[in-house]
């Protein structure tokens, strides 16, 4: 398995480093030759290339077989006439990565963020390609607009593939889970859009008579999740609606610093902590490198179920438990409870998986 590697900005090195360690273990153990091939994004791309990605590089991107993007700096990228590019959405949007997948369980050892909150372990169904992202849902320009200096249009897109084919990604995944969908949406308000979203997501669910559906208004669903998020197993919903929920998410699993995510598509995928650069602790050791692995675990998964690959499906189970093993021996970064620091819990994490 050929995998490009891009460390991205602020606690993207050292989170990728502890992950590359990780990668390697993980090859070594399971036999997965994985050839992991570094190259540059974001902030040091620019300096670089001028761009914070290029033509390039998406090109050694679709002759590999994944990816796994670090956080970048979106927030400092204003003008992509200056090669300021978000790199997410230029990875999401080039290979269509429609479906965004973002579990956030709960592991011993890790106190609970909420007094009285029960364990949990949901995943949320991001649909990743169009919504209230200005960036991706018009082929070129952005779909924000100043009509005036002191009037701006942004423009939220939603159509019935997208739709269609992020609802199945979610009765897909109930089905290997507890068999239970939650759509999220706001089709009270965005009566036509989100009207849209629901209906379909009801239609896809006919094919998927085991599975319990139910829906829930965006805002109601926030205070549905922080008081029992124990009730929930598969969440679908629209892109930005899905981006806000799973941050909920993983910080109510312990830390945002849990929250592991897979991009993907038929043919591609892209493995991307959920989490941002975090420049408040970038470079001083801290970051917790666990989303990024996690991300990776999900990655090799991905491999395994599109080639019938046990190993790699075994390589991401045993990835799994050696993160849940860790905190709770607390081998693991400080906002998880742990007594290490990003470099440390990644070579402790590697050696777990090397040892099985
Ligand atoms: P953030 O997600 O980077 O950080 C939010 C909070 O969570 C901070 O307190 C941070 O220290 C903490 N945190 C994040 N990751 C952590 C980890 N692995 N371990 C421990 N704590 C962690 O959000 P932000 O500060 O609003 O954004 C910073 C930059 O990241 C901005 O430029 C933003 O645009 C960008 N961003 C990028 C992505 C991405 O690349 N996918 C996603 C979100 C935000």
């Amino acid at each position: 398995m050929k995998i490009i590697v891009l460390p991205g900005d602020g606690i993207g090195p050292e989170t990728m480093a502890a992950t590359v360690a990780v990668l390697q273990a993980a090859s070594a153990r399971f036999g997965l030759a994985l050839e992991l091939t570094h190259d540059v994004a974001g902030h040091e791309s620019l300096r670089r290339h001028g761009a914070t990605v290029t033509a390039e590089l998406l090109e050694k991107v679709r002759r590999a077989d994944g990816l796994m993007l670090g956080p970048m700096s979106t927030y400092e990228f204003k003008d992509e006439a200056k090669g300021e590019i978000n790199p997410s959405k230029f990875f999401r949007k080039s290979l269509d990565l429609f479906a965004n997948v973002r579990p956030a369980r709960t592991y011993p050892g890790i106190p609970a963020r909420l007094a009285g909150a029960g364990s949990f372990d949901l995943v949320v169904v991001r649909e990743n390609t169009e919504g209230f992202y200005s960036d991706r849902n018009v082929e070129s320009g952005g779909s924000e607009m100043l009509i005036t200096p002191d009037v701006v249009i942004s423009l939220r897109r939603i159509t019935r593939l997208c739709c269609e084919r992020i609802a199945r990604t979610a009765f897909d995944l109930a089905m290997t889970r507890r068999r239970h969908v939650t759509i999220v949406h706001k089709a009270n308000v965005l009566k036509i859009g989100d009207g849209m979203f629901i209906d379909i997501c009801h239609a896809v669910a006919r094919d998927y008579p085991e599975v319990v559906v139910d829906d829930f208004i965006v805002d109601a669903m926030m205070a549905h999740v922080v008081r029992d998020p124990g009730r929930f197993d598969v969440i679908v919903t629209t892109n930005m609606f899905g981006d806000i929920l799973s941050d909920l998410t993983a910080e109510l699993s312990g830390s945002l610093g849990l929250g592991g995510s897979l991009n993907s598509a038929a043919d591609h995928a892209m493995g991307q902590a959920a989490h941002g650069s975090a420049p408040d602790i970038a470079g001083q050791d801290s970051a917790n490198p666990f989303s990024l692995i996690l991300s990776a675990g999900m990655l090799l998964g991905w491999f395994g179920q599109r080639h019938g690959k046990a190993q790699f499906l075994a390589a991401r189970r045993a990835l799994e438990g050696a993160v849940a093993e860790a905190i709770a021996a607390g081998e693991a970064t400080r906002d998880v409870g742990g007594r290490l620091g990003t470099r440390a819990a990644g070579q402790a994490l590697a050696q777990r998986l090397a040892r099985g």
